[in-house]
Order: C-alpha cells, then structure tokens, then sequence
C-alpha cells in the first residue's frame, strides 16, 4: 500500500477499507498530506467557489443532564456557572444575527430538561414565523423519535449531533454508561428518516482514539451520509476527568478534514472554533483543506464564557457583529468570501 494511491482510490470509489483506512492515518507524512489538501481545495473550489456559509451559533443553555467525560458543562461540574437564555433573548439574538447578514440560526445547548417538547416548539415555532426565509437548525442532544418529529412540524430544519466515536468500546472511555454509541446513532438515523439536513462528526485526538477508531468514524459516516460533518480537536477542560489528557493536534485534524472533503465533495464541513482555539490560524487552514463552513457564536456577550465546552474558547469577548466581521476578514485574507446563502446542501443522494 502506499498512501497516494489510496487517496487516489479514495477520490476515484469515495471509500475505502478499514485497514486502508488505517494505513492512510498511519503512515501520513508531509508530501501526502500536502497532496491531500490541495487535491480537498480543489474538490471544493470546484463546488462551492471562494463561498463560505455562515451559521449564526446561539448557546442557549448550558445546564445538562449528562456526564460526558471531556465536556466542561457536564453535570458534575460544580464550577460551571449555569446559565439559561429566555425566549425573548433567543429572539435578540435571532434579529441582530438577521441584520448581520445570518441566514441560518443554531440552537445549542446541553441537555436541558428545561426545555421540553412543548417549550422548543414555541420557540422554534415563533423563529419560524419571524424568519421565513432562514434554516432553523437545532443542537440538543438525544431526544426521542417523537420529539424530533414535533420540531421538524414545528419548522426546524437541520439538526447537528456529533456520533463522537463510532467505535462503542471507544465511546465508553468518553461517556458514562448510560450513554451508548448504538443510541447516538440510532439516534442520528431517526433524524435522517424524518427529514432533517443531519450533521455528525467527532473529536480529533479524543483520549482512547486510535487509528481504528478513526477509520470507524470515517465508515460510520459514510455510510449515514450526512449533510454536514463538523469534526474539531479535542481540547482539555480543566474542570473534568480529562483535564490532564493531551488534546488533538491541528495537523490530524486538517488531514482529517481534507480525507472527508475528498470522501464527500458535497458535505457542509465546518472549521470549528475548536480548531481555531488551538491555532491562531486554525479555521483558515481548515478552510484550506477543503472546509466551506465557519460558525461565530450569536449568543449575548453576558453568557459566552460559561458555554465552556473546553479551555481557552476563542471569541467569548466579541459582540456578534466583531465576530463576524473578523471571520470576514479572515476568509478574505485566504481568497474566500462569506456568504449570507442559506446554503442548503446540494448534493444529489442524501438518502438514508
Ligand atoms: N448537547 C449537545 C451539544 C453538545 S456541544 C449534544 O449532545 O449534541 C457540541 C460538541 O462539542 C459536542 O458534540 C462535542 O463533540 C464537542 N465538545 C465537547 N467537549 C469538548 C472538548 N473538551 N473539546 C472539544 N470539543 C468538545
């Protein structure tokens, strides 16, 4: 095997075997992964042009009901400042991130049984009403079929849940045992069948991941076919059981980025605020190995910092309209150019 044909394999049948896939992480060097990304830029120059799409991020919530090992709004974190955001301030931050150009609002938060069926629908519903022309997509967590269903009829349109770790041993160094892999999945199917533009994606450099698992996630998701993909380094927080872990790198999460543009011409592939956390430069060079999407945070300026997922978080100080216009300048500065497009995927089968 030799890692240039297999990219090549990986353009020509968009997949490959678990040992291919193994070998093609393994064996990275400098001269393949240059050939990597600039055969992902050119993927997506030749789909998307010089646009990047634009999500207005909106941290709700940060109260949660789970205990996932890596994550600074788990529950047993005494330390998180806990927050909620009324209606009325979702609403704000929906009508300032309109006026700055957002044609596609996320709804995050933790797991947050504050916010039940009945009160997302009001809130999803009155978005909705409000702004007709954009996408509403939601980020929270596990619910039940049911569930999903309500807020799809209630008018969202997109979903992200990251699987994490496609692997289920992996998964449970990550999660307590209530958690599963097989649900998260399930999961994540159930959106697909009701109809939602599904994103997924994991963690690069989780501890416990190895090349293996990797070659899992990049299968797993494959084989859902999703709309977007939203992968970013692992970053330790302080106040949890991975506090002392090492975190991923920027250079596996650029090969990783480009593999998945070269897998998924089509895919909406964001680079996360996690990848420019750990590189001044981070979300420009995801962009540079085949990424088309960034997502500055909309929430208000009051709550940024305790919606720590990780350490360090980057523009937790900048009002909405800084954070865009920085992102702005930052495309700008590598040929690329946002867009206030809705972006709805355009690839042709997005069936289950
Ligand atoms: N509660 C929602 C939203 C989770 S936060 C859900 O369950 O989907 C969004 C993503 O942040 C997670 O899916 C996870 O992949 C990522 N994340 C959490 N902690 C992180 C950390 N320490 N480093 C990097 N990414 C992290």
């Amino acid at each position: 095997m030799n890692t240039i044909t297999l990219i090549e394999k990986l353009n020509q049948e968009k997949q490959l075997e678990a040992e291919e896939w193994v070998f093609l992480i393994e064996n990275r060097d400098q001269p393949t992964a240059e050939y990597l990304c600039s055969l992902a830029q050119r993927i997506r120059q030749q789909r998307f042009g010089n646009r990047i799409y634009t999500r207005g991020l909106i941290e709700f919530t940060n109260y949660c009901k789970n205990n996932c090992y890596y994550c600074g709004i788990r529950r047993d974190n005494q330390k998180a400042e806990r927050y909620r955001l009324t209606q009325e301030q979702i609403l704000e931050c929906c009508r300032l991130g309109y006026e700055l150009g957002f044609r596609t609002f996320v709804l995050q938060g933790g797991e947050d049984g504050f916010f039940d069926d009945a009160r997302m629908e009001e809130i999803v519903r009155t978005i909705r009403r409000a702004y007709a022309d954009c996408a509403i997509t939601l980020s929270l967590g596990e619910r039940s079929y049911e569930s999903y269903q309500r807020l799809f009829a209630a008018g969202a349109d997109r979903y992200l849940l990251r699987h994490e770790t496609a692997d289920e041993v992996h998964y449970g160094k990550l999660h307590p045992p209530e958690l599963s892999a097989a649900n998260r999945k399930q999961c994540l199917y159930n959106l697909k069948k009701i109809g939602y533009q599904t994103g997924t994606g994991f963690m690069v450099g989780a501890p416990g991941q190895t090349a293996e698992c990797l070659a899992a996630d990049l299968d797993f998701i494959r084989q859902l076919n999703p709309q977007m993909v939203g992968i970013g380094p692992f970053v330790p927080h302080h106040d949890t059981p991975f506090a002392n872990q090492a975190g991923g790198t920027l250079e596996l999460t650029l090969y990783l980025l480009a593999l998945l543009r070269v897998m998924l011409p089509d895919v909406l592939l964001p680079a996360t605020t996690a990848l420019g956390t750990i590189d001044p430069k981070g979300r420009e060079l995801g962009i540079l190995a085949g990424a088309n999407v960034v997502m500055p945070n909309l929430s208000p300026v009051s709550v940024r910092k305790k919606y720590e997922l990780y350490d360090n978080k980057i523009c937790t100080g900048d009002e909405a309209a800084e954070c865009r216009q920085c992102l702005a300048r930052r495309m700008e500065s590598i040929g690329c150019q946002l867009t206030v497009e809705r972006g709805d995927y355009q690839g042709g089968n997005c069936d289950v």
